[in-house]
């Protein structure tokens, strides 16, 4: 487990989401209570999954596990390498990009889109990449902002998860 790490810039993104909803206050406790500071991460380099899992952990702590899903919506619309991504606005074209750019930002475990190119249906599967169940909540509102910033009109579900025994995560997405 030693070389799981994260890029900084979804760290920050935790960070930038507390602010804008819950204040300066809750910011400064989230910092308090991770003893990470914000201000030294830096977007590119790499952390240890650790400050995932404990920035992840303050929050749903202070505001319930179904705030990840929010936590995982404002990532996934404030991620700069997503964001211009946008115009596209075809959500398959979008998952495949979104696979890279797991890849990239988070390079431990394994994530498949399994879709192909008539159906509108997509799995979207995990593989030893969430430890805790509040990762699973965040990637289930990640995957309702990809929907949202590509004005697809649908839905996703969680139909398997490691974290509860099962042998990977599996989300369903689906729309018109
Ligand atoms: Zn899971």
């Amino acid at each position: 487990m030693t070389d799981r790490m994260l890029r900084g810039g979804v760290l920050k993104g935790y960070f930038d989401f507390v602010l804008s909803e819950h204040g300066k206050d809750a910011w400064q406790d989230c910092i308090l209570n991770t003893n990470i500071n914000p201000k030294d991460l830096k977007d590119k380099d790499l952390y240890p999954e650790a400050y995932n899992i404990d920035l992840l952990t303050c929050i749903s702590d202070q505001y319930g596990l179904e705030e990840l899903r929010k936590v995982g919506n404002y990532t996934a619309k404030n991620l700069g390498g997503l964001a211009h991504l946008v115009r596209f606005a075809n959500i398959k074209f979008f998952l495949r990009k979104a696979k890279e750019s797991y890849e990239e930002t988070f390079p431990f475990g394994k994530v498949s889109v399994l879709t192909d190119e008539f159906s509108k249906n997509a799995s979207v599967i995990f593989k030893d990449s969430n430890v805790i169940e509040e990762s699973c909540v965040a990637w289930l509102g990640a995957f309702e902002g990809f929907l949202e910033v590509t004005r697809t009109k649908g839905t996703v579900e969680k139909v398997k998860c490691q974290v509860k025994g099962d042998e990977y995560c599996e989300y369903k997405l689906r729309w018109e």
